[in-house]
Parts: C-alpha cells; structure tokens; sequence
C-alpha cells in the first residue's frame, strides 16, 4: 500500500512529499509509485552527528567545505571498517547489495522496494529507506518469517557504545514508518572474546549481535525531539551557537574542530594541566583568560598551581625531590619504545579483535654514566608475524639492563604482558623486563614544569621545552599512530617508497628513545645528579 501525505512546514522540508510503503498483505511486492522530488537532507550519519553537536550537522549539510579532511589514520579506519562490513555481510549468504550514489537514491529506494518483494531475496544489503527527509541505508536487512525483517548495524568496534543506540534507533525508526515489520534491530560487532587460530576466520565467533529491541523504545521520544530539533536547526540561515568542549573530540573528533578550537595563546588559561571546562568557565567569569591573570587565591590543584608560577615568572620549575628521585637510576641504562598497530581484525593466530601487533622497537644503552650511548633497533619489513622475532631481539639487547626507562610505562609494560601470554616460554624474561621498567613520565609531570609545555606532559611537548634542538616537527613520521599508518604501507609499496618508509620509521622510534636519553641529562643537570653529562 502506498501513502502519501504532506508534512507540516518545517523550514528546508516545506511541503515535502513522503512516500512510504507497506509490505502487501496480498502476497504481492510493495509499491512505490512514487519517491520524493527533493532529494534528502539527512542521512542517517548526519543525523548522528546532530547528536554529537547541532553546528557539526549544520556545517556538514550547509558548509561541508570547512571541513578538515581526514588524516592517514582515518582513512586507514574508514578502510578497516569497509573489510569488517565485508566479511560481516558473509554471514548472510544470498544477500544482495543495492549500489547508488548519492545522485541516485531514488534508484536505491526502488531497487530496494523490488528486492523486499522477492522472496528470493535471503538479506539486502545497503537497503534504503526515506521517511520525513530523513535517508537511511541499513547495512544488512535480513528476511525473516511472517513477513518480518531483521535490521543490522555494523560496527568495527569491540563493544556497544551509547551513540551507536542512536544509530540503530533513526534506522529503525524510518524503516518501520516505510511499512517494514522488524522482528529486531541489532548492533553487529567484533567479539573481543574470539581467538582467530589462523586461516580463514569463524565469522560465527568473530561477531557479536546484540539485540536492542529492548532499548530502543526508550530512545524513541528522546530521537523525535532529536528530529525535530535537526529539522529546526537546517532551516535557520545561521549554525546554532554551540560554544566547545568535551563533546568536539568524543565520540568522534569533529571535522570542524579547527574552525571552533582557534590556537588559544600560550598563556591562555586552557593551557594548565588537566584544566577541566567547568573551571575555565568559573575563570572566564572573573575575567580571567591568561594564567598570568588567575588571582592567587582561585582553586587550583598542586599541578596547576606550580604550572601556574612557571608560566608567571617564565622559569622552569623543579621539586626539591627531583635529585632523590633520579639516584634510583642503576647502570647499565637502558631507554626502550615500541611501536604497535592495533587492528580491529587479529592478523595472526592467537590474537583476538584489536590486540596489538609489536612491529618495532628502539633501544638506546649506556652502560656507565660516562660511557658511550649505543643504539640499537628492530623494524619487522615483511608479512610475517613479527611478534616472535620482536620479542627474541628485544630480550637479547636488554637482558643486562638494571634500568629500562620508558616514557609512559603502562604502554610498553601492557605490551609485553600480552607477548608473554602469547609465548610462555619468555614469561620469566619478560617479569624481569618489567620489573626493572623506569617510568620516565610521572617524574618529569611530578618534578618538572616549564612554560612551554603548554598543559601537556608528552613527549612531543616536554622534548623541544626541555631540549629546544630536537623536536618532531619536521619528520616524515612524527607520532605513534602515522608510525602505524607508515608501517602497514611499507609492507605493500614499492621498493623505493619503501626504503624511504624504513628510514622514517627508524629515524621516528629512535628519537623517542633519544628523546629519552637527552632528557635524562637535563633533569641531571638540573638537579646536579652525577651523570648528568652533555650527550653526543
Ligand atoms: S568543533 Fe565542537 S562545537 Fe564546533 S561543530 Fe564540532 S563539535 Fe560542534
């Protein structure tokens, strides 16, 4: 059967035409005689990014000009999740996938209202539905008895997060007003509870489905009063006046993120440690917006208060415990950083949904405070597991290490855990390892603060504050996640970006390590601690 009506003018959808269709009582295929003339103005991913934020949804429909284009790590994302929506429609053998392009979704909507009809048809994948402007194309639509369907969502994520409720309930909502009777409607995920034992992977086990029949209806006024609110907000000539926060990185880091988080100035308050929005905005109140101007008196914690003083008087600040805490330090030194890949698909046997592979890994060794540093590397180049050779070369050069010093311990520490889980066999060896693991991150954020970390103690902030000659700044790969990006390159590209690929990925985790060792001797100078020697 065939409805159509007009809706209530709201803004951009004034008299719009919605057409919905009901699976015929008859036994005959639906009808749809006709779709809308105006094409839709939210799809369902805009209708989510309403959620995060009403500007975001505005500037992707009226001004997606403005936004930033996506990085190398989310490509990388966009293309993991293309090979999990793949092996995921496996599951549904018979399935058949309905192409469009944006220009045609009328298509889409027909070419879907022909497979609903076909009996034949076991599941449709990217089906599409329209309902009060809002377009909709549903991942893995699954027939089921009595005339009845099963909706899918699906995720490369390792868990059910609240935002995917609303994506599942908009695609509920506009495939039930189309007339479609769903049985259910299910968020399809990786399981972090699968062992992939190499070869092809069990899909039945590599997937989780949960059922959200029971919480979607009560979303269902909250997603109306979404709706409506959406609507409103397209129809305005001007993007609402959404003032920044928490809500710009999480869930996702929004694609306008430049055009409302302008580079504040050195001094600004935002730029203490740890500051949370509730006390920028108590700041701002009292007219406050540079450190220099917080009154002595203002609630600050400990961290805060000496970054505070720093920023004041423009000079490194130190505790008087900084020597106490570096005399722990026992030769021969060791500086050590990993570099990993976290895939949402586990690549080799044993390894579960986004564990990390261990691909590289950077040592820098002294053996007396006066003696030369030496370095040494690993850098897997080819296919193969390199977890093993990872682990093997690793042990070897820091077996005679007193002291391992890592930069944000929990990282390198979680890492070995899981090596030592994969092979028992170094279990003790790697117990020693981290053992004798030296965070060097907690004694340079409870000791030290100069202006120009800037609120930030990483590695990339404190190493050109602390050593103005060395920085990240101009290096092909500059962080842990391009290192990843560079990394799953290098292994499919030709020989000359390749060899290039190598000696960025090598240059990169050295300087952390290096980083490390520079850093240690200015502390040491700093706080007169022996060994606190110029390095080369
Ligand atoms: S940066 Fe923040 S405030 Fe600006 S559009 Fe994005 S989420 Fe909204």
């Amino acid at each position: 059967m065939v409805t159509t009506k007009r809706i209530r003018p709201v803004g951009m959808f004034d008299e719009v035409r919605i057409v919905t269709f009901d699976v015929p009582v008859d036994g005959e295929g639906p009808v749809l005689d006709d779709v809308r003339t105006v094409p839709a103005k939210i799809s369902k991913s805009k209708f989510v990014a309403g959620i995060q934020c009403l500007k975001r949804l505005y500037w992707e429909v009226h001004e997606p000009e403005l936004a930033a284009a996506p990085d190398a790590s989310a490509v990388a994302r966009l293309q993991q999740g293309h090979e999990v929506g793949r092996l995921a429609r496996q599951l549904f053998p018979g399935g058949v996938e309905i192409q469009s392009t944006r220009e045609r979704l009328g298509d889409a909507i027909r070419a879907t209202r022909e497979l609903v009809a076909n009996r034949e048809v076991p599941a449709i994948f990217e089906a599409t539905f329209e309902h009060g402007g809002v377009l909709v194309r549903v991942d893995i639509l699954q027939r089921r008895d009595r005339n009845r369907w099963r909706l899918l969502e699906v995720k490369s994520t390792a868990d059910l997060k609240d935002y995917h409720l609303f994506d599942v309930g908009i695609q509920r909502h506009v495939v039930s007003h189309c007339g479609l009777k769903l049985s259910s409607s299910s968020l399809m995920h990786l399981s972090r509870e699968y062992i992939f034992r190499g070869g092809a992977y069990d899909l039945g086990q590599l997937f989780r489905i949960r059922n959200l029949n029971r919480q979607l209806p009560k979303l269902q006024r909250k997603l109306t009063t979404q709706l409506r609110s959406e609507c409103h907000i397209l129809s305005q000539p001007q993007p609402p006046d959404v003032a920044p926060g928490r809500h710009c990185r999480k869930p996702v880091l929004c694609e306008f993120f430049a055009c409302c988080n302008p580079e504040r100035p050195l001094d600004h308050v935002t730029r203490l440690p740890r500051i949370n929005a509730r006390t920028v905005e108590e700041l701002k109140a009292l007219g406050v917006e540079s450190i220099r101007d917080i009154p002595e008196d203002f609630p600050l914690n400990d961290m805060q208060r000496r970054a505070c003083a720093s920023v004041k008087t423009g000079q490194l600040w130190r505790s008087t415990d900084l020597n106490k805490q570096l005399q722990t330090l026992k030769y021969p030194l060791c500086f050590m950083d990993f570099e990993t890949v976290n895939p949402a698909l586990p690549r080799f046997a044993g390894m579960k949904p986004f564990d990390y592979v261990v691909f590289q890994w950077s040592v820098h060794w002294q053996d007396t405070p006066d003696a030369p540093i030496e370095h040494f590397e690993f850098l897997a180049d080819d296919h193969a597991d390199p977890r093993l050779p990872f682990l093997e070369s690793l042990c070897e050069v820091i077996q005679g290490a007193a002291t391992i010093v890592v930069y944000y311990q929990k990282f390198e520490s979680g890492r070995l855990a899981e090596l030592a889980e994969w092979f028992p066999q170094y279990e003790k060896r790697i117990a020693r390892a981290q053992a004798r693991l030296w965070d060097l991150l907690p004694i340079i954020r409870d000791n030290v603060y100069h202006p120009a970390f800037q609120g930030s103690f990483s590695l990339k902030r404190v190493l050109p504050a602390l050593v103005p000659e060395m920085s990240y700044e101009s290096m092909e790969v500059s962080d842990g996640a391009e290192a990843g990006v560079a990394w799953e390159k290098m292994l499919t590209c030709e020989d000359a970006e390749r060899k290039d690929l190598r000696s960025s990925l090598l240059a990169y985790c050295g300087q952390d390590t290096f980083a490390m060792v520079r850093l240690l001797n200015v502390l040491r100078l700093r706080a007169n601690v022996q060994g606190g020697a110029e390095a080369p």
